[in-house]
């Protein structure tokens, strides 16, 4: 079996696969690692469970994550030898990594060397691999970057108009995120319209919590809205996507506000939250919108419209535009959301079948939502990151 691991600083998922990735036989999480009220759950074999426990710290939760996998009642598993091989979530591996790689102490030491791009998210990536390797030393580690699939990226795509410099001596480019998720969902598009990924132009949108458009030509990404860090492109949850990045030293100089505080409201008080001023859910957003609430409505349409702009512009990038794929909380589960994006782009081929839009909900089925004659696809794909994690292991580790 493979073990899939996405460890955060204060979050520890986890998921067990069959050997051939066909089925999930264990999915778990365990939060609030070094806070107050941690806790731990699992669903396995049909049995779930979830428990409060003292978790100071990653040791002790990947502790509880083996326990609980070979847990009597509730577990997975026998035997830690039914492990084969272990697949990490990477969230940096700056242009080191352009795919999947068997870890080993030259790959720790280049992720480390990534941890100032990623001072929130590789630190704890790598407490993970060392917990996990302790855990289980004779098995194959592999670690998937975030990154990674975005390195196919040209020069004038990642490249920032500033001093090359800057480029050359600090590594400030375009890397982009959500790459797992993109190149899972565009593989599964391309098995749904039964052509070659090698033959599409595609626009992924990953629009969860955090919001990511990539332009995949040809199975290839081209472009993508997030850049060197994760607030630019579309408008997120509480992150405010695109803004002139003139107003972060009018803020400084003119309203006095820290640089500390400036990075405090561009990445967690702006976006759905600081345009509605209510919420940074999407569902209540449009249920308030709905209700008349016109803040909320202007949030919607905000959100819709940038991510209608980078439609437009990722199709002219590609010269061309076959297929667009609608996928995370947001693109799985809004039908508004996905027509105020592909509304009056008839001219890029896009029309959608309404009563198809409507029924793609509950991020479960792979559907075509665009109308039969349509020049371009629009399908919706549920995302699974998991999956992709566990395929590249399979592979990598030669199962
Ligand atoms: P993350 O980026 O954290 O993985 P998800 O992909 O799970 O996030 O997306 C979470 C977001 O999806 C929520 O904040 C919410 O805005 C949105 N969402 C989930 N369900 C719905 C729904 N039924 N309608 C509209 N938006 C939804």
């Amino acid at each position: 079996m493979i073990l899939t691991i996405n460890c955060g600083s204060s979050t520890l998922k986890y998921q067990l696969f069959t050997s051939d990735v066909a089925q999930v036989v264990a999915k778990g999480m365990i939060s609030r690692i070094g806070e107050d009220g941690s806790y731990f759950e699992q669903a396995a074999h049909g049995r779930s469970v979830k428990e409060s426990a003292t978790i100071p710290n990653h040791h002790k939760a990947f502790e509880i994550c083996i326990q609980s996998l070979l847990h009597p009642d509730y577990g997975a598993i026998h035997d830690m030898n039914e492990i084969e091989a272990v697949g990490h979530r990477a969230v940096h591996g700056a242009d080191l990594f352009i795919a999947s790689t068997r870890i080993d102490d030259e790959v720790i030491a280049k992720m480390e060397a990534c941890v100032p791009l990623a001072p929130l998210h590789n630190p704890p990536n790598l407490i993970g691999i060392r917990e996990a390797q302790a855990l289980l030393p004779n098995v194959p580690h592999v670690a998937v970057f975030d990154t990674a699939f975005n390195q196919t990226m040209p020069p004038k795509a990642y490249i920032y108009a500033l001093p090359y410099s800057f480029y050359e001596e600090h590594k400030i480019r375009k890397y982009g995120f959500h790459g797992t998720s993109v190149r899972f969902v565009s593989q599964r598009a391309a098995e749904v319209l039964q052509r070659p990924l090698t033959s599409l132009k595609m626009v992924v949108l990953h629009l969860g919590n955090g919001v990511t458009m990539t332009a995949v030509d040809g199975g290839q990404a081209v472009d993508t809205t997030i850049g060197f860090a994760t607030f630019s492109g579309v408008m997120m949850g509480t992150r405010s996507g695109d803004i002139d990045p003139g107003l972060i030293f009018h803020m400084h100089r003119e309203l006095g506000l820290s640089p500390d505080e400036i990075e405090r409201i561009v990445y967690k008080e702006s976006g759905l939250l600081g345009v509605s001023g209510i919420s940074n859910d999407m569902r209540v957003i449009a249920e308030q919108a709905q209700a008349g609430n016109q803040r909320c409505q202007l949030a919607m349409d905000k959100f819709a419209f940038m991510a209608k702009k980078y439609l437009g512009a990722f199709a002219a990038a590609m010269g061309g535009l076959d297929c667009v794929v609608f996928t995370a909380g947001i693109g799985e589960n809004s039908p508004i959301i996905r027509q105020m994006i592909c509304q009056d782009l008839a001219f890029l081929g896009i029309s959608l079948d309404e009563a198809k839009n409507k029924q793609a909900v509950g991020g479960k089925a792979e559907v075509v939502i665009s109308e039969v004659a349509a020049g371009t696809a629009v399908l919706v794909i549920p995302t699974n990151e998991e999956k992709m994690i566990a395929l590249d292991t399979k592979e990598i580790a030669g199962l």
